[in-house]
């Protein structure tokens, strides 16, 4: 299957979004009256489409709070007759799964802890199969774009169209400011495999806490994803889960009103843009072209290297050419970390290259000039 030319409905023709789709809820579905409180005041602020909870709560550890379960579900029809949101509930099993679609769930998404298991992400999608419901796929709690990819994979094969993923960062057992790694080159990396698939971002999972959520909301939009996903309780601090996380809806408008939507296409007129980004094409193919003709002097080292039975490494030189080039980049106004990367990319792929010619008598590109 080619991610690249999945058949998907875009999100606008089935969420009612604008330019970025608002789905918000609490985390879990705690009493009737919290959930037709939050309900109703989150459609009061008028820019938010999608109402969100917990009903069947996947708990890392046990004894904690699993949710409110089947009659939770009595509750968000309510919310869809009183508000005219949507709605939307987690599954982790095909009993879930038939459950919400019994009670006319708009939308289930699939948890974090759920994308990982292939077993039961099929298990989901022969549920989903021959049904109109919207499916959202959380990112697997590990940082693995293939296993979030397979598991949106899964469910396209069962038919279902309207799809997204959701970004809620990757967890570390390092100490970060997150409480999940937004490691945004994973969801930048499935856009450029599956162009098609929105994908909305889960500030709240992946800041832990309130005050990091707007810088993550603004960035998300600022990298083109399709929409945020925030969870928000009417009295966040005696919340059953997630409480440190959670932001009423007031704070939650008021983040929405911050946010600037900036133009993602720029139009026709735009030519600042065009020629700077010409310029860029330009200096890209010298950097290149550079790049290949170092190779090229390194494979004829290499050679020569190999003839008088030179070691391929030789450290004093390599780091005097490392404090030397970092030395000229600091002076040009380049990051010192940045240049002892890409230095040591190149040095690397010098090696890479002068090995095979140990080996074979030739680098790999060699033949072709
Ligand atoms: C949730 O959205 O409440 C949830 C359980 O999230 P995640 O699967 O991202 O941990
Ligand atoms: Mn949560």
């Amino acid at each position: 299957m080619d991610c690249k030319d999945l058949d998907i409905v875009p999100l606008k023709h089935w969420a009612g979004s604008g330019d970025y789709l608002v789905m918000a809820g609490p985390c879990s579905a705690e009493s009737r009256e919290q959930i037709l409180e939050t309900a109703t005041q989150l459609a009061h602020d008028g820019r938010v489409s999608i109402f969100r909870a917990g009903i069947w709560k996947p708990r890392t550890r046990p004894g904690a709070f699993e949710g409110m379960g089947d009659a939770a579900l009595e509750w968000m029809a309510e919310v869809k007759s009183l508000t005219g949101l949507l709605t939307a509930v987690e599954v982790g099993t095909p009993e879930h799964v038939e459950a919400a679609l019994k009670h006319g769930i708009d939308v289930v998404w699939i948890g974090a802890r759920t994308t990982v298991n292939p077993f039961i992400v099929k298990e989901i999608a022969e549920a989903l199969r021959g049904t109109e419901i919207a499916v959202m796929v959380k990112n697997p709690v590990n940082p693995d774009p293939n296993l979030w990819m397979g598991a949106i994979e899964r469910v396209y094969q069962v038919g279902i169209r309207r799809l997204a993923g959701i970004h809620r960062g990757f967890y570390f057992f390092k100490k970060s400011p997150w409480r999940n790694a937004p490691m945004w080159e994973i969801p930048i990396e499935l856009k450029r495999i599956c162009p098609r698939i929105p994908i909305i971002t889960d500030p709240s999972h992946i800041s832990g806490k309130p005050e990091l959520i707007p810088g993550i909301a603004q960035k998300s939009l600022d990298l083109e994803m399709d929409g945020l996903m925030i969870e928000v309780h009417p009295d966040p601090v005696n919340a059953l889960t997630d409480s440190a996380q959670q932001i009423t809806p007031a704070v939650l408008s008021e983040i929405l009103n911050s946010l600037k939507l900036r133009s993602r296409q720029p139009s026709s007129f735009d030519d600042t843009l065009e020629r700077l980004r010409l310029e860029i094409d330009k200096l890209d193919q010298e950097l290149l072209e550079i790049l290949a003709r170092r190779m090229n002097i390194i494979d004829e080292i290499g050679l020569y290297k190999k003839e008088k039975s030179i070691t391929i490494l030789q450290l004093k030189r390599w780091r005097q050419m490392l404090s030397e080039r970092i030395e000229t980049g600091t002076s040009l106004g380049l990051e010192e970390e940045f240049l002892t990367q890409i230095l040591q990319l190149v040095h690397e792929e010098s090696i890479r290259r002068q090995q095979l010619i140990m080996d074979n008598g030739r680098s790999n590109q060699t033949s072709k000039g």
